[in-house]
């Protein structure tokens, strides 16, 4: 398989996890991934001729130049119209390699409410905690990133952090791969999902900063953030299989 199939395979393969996660709704959400070292970008298209996020198949992931325009995609497969999303962070951050952009619902509902993502939890989920430790910024401004004018004043929001919130709108990771990215979707899903369902039973408390220093002082657990060569790292590709199996039955 060629390097560009491949990628197109993972791009799909991550949209077919985060849609059965339902972590996005029917064909709301794109992802893409970048060959490194260059500017071609894959992303998963929109158009009449769409699946939804949860079914991609890697025919419907086309390539993209750093303007946003597609190339050679086939008739009914578009550019996302919030393709700037992604263009303006690999224009920004060359160490990026894959971005997730999803609309999860429990995620937005922060964003709503401004209520904070506390860190609830260590041992449950530390790669989640370090997100939770992140300082996860918020773009305040909750229209579709449909322009390179939206996309730059996006990547700006998100500066160099590995997600952003996206006030009544949803959210976008990235990192060094897609599967990274995905991973980190999915961290601050459940980080929400904790936080919402903690607050629904009563009053939630932060951990300590005795263990939020011990995990912070801890090298072998933590975020996804291998990178480089746009593969993710070895943490990340044992739990990646879970989910790759968890799609492919
Ligand atoms: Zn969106």
């Amino acid at each position: 398989m060629s390097e560009t199939d491949d990628l197109r395979e993972r791009v799909a393969l991550a949209c077919r996890v985060l849609g059965t996660l339902n972590l996005t709704k029917a064909a709301t959400g794109h992802v893409s991934a970048r060959l490194p070292g260059t500017n071609r970008v894959f992303i998963r298209a929109r158009g009449p001729g769409e699946l939804g996020v949860r079914y991609t198949t890697a025919a419907e992931v086309i390539e993209v130049d750093l303007e946003g325009r597609a190339i050679g995609a086939p008739p009914g497969l578009l550019a996302p119209s919030e393709v700037y999303i992604h263009t303006s962070l690999y224009r920004a951050r060359p160490e990026v390699n894959g971005v997730v952009h999803i609309h999860p619902k429990t995620v937005v509902l922060f964003t709503i409410t401004k209520q904070p993502l506390l860190p609830l939890y260590g041992g449950f989920d530390p790669p989640g905690l370090k997100l939770a430790l992140e300082d996860i910024p918020t773009y305040d401004r909750s229209v579709t990133i449909t322009t390179p004018a939206l996309g730059a004043d996006f990547a700006k929001a998100m500066g160099t952090k590995p997600v952003c919130l996206m006030r009544g709108h949803g959210i976008t990771a990235a990192n060094g791969s897609v599967e990274e990215a995905a991973l980190d979707a999915i961290d601050l899903n459940d980080l929400a999902t904790v936080n919402y369902e903690a607050r629904l039973l009563g009053d939630p408390q932060p951990i300590s900063e005795e263990d939020i220093a011990y995990f912070r002082a801890r090298t072998d657990t933590g975020r996804y953030t291998d990178g480089g060569d746009g593969r993710p790292g070895e943490r990340a590709v044992a739990v990646w299989r879970y989910y790759t199996k968890l799609v492919s039955g």
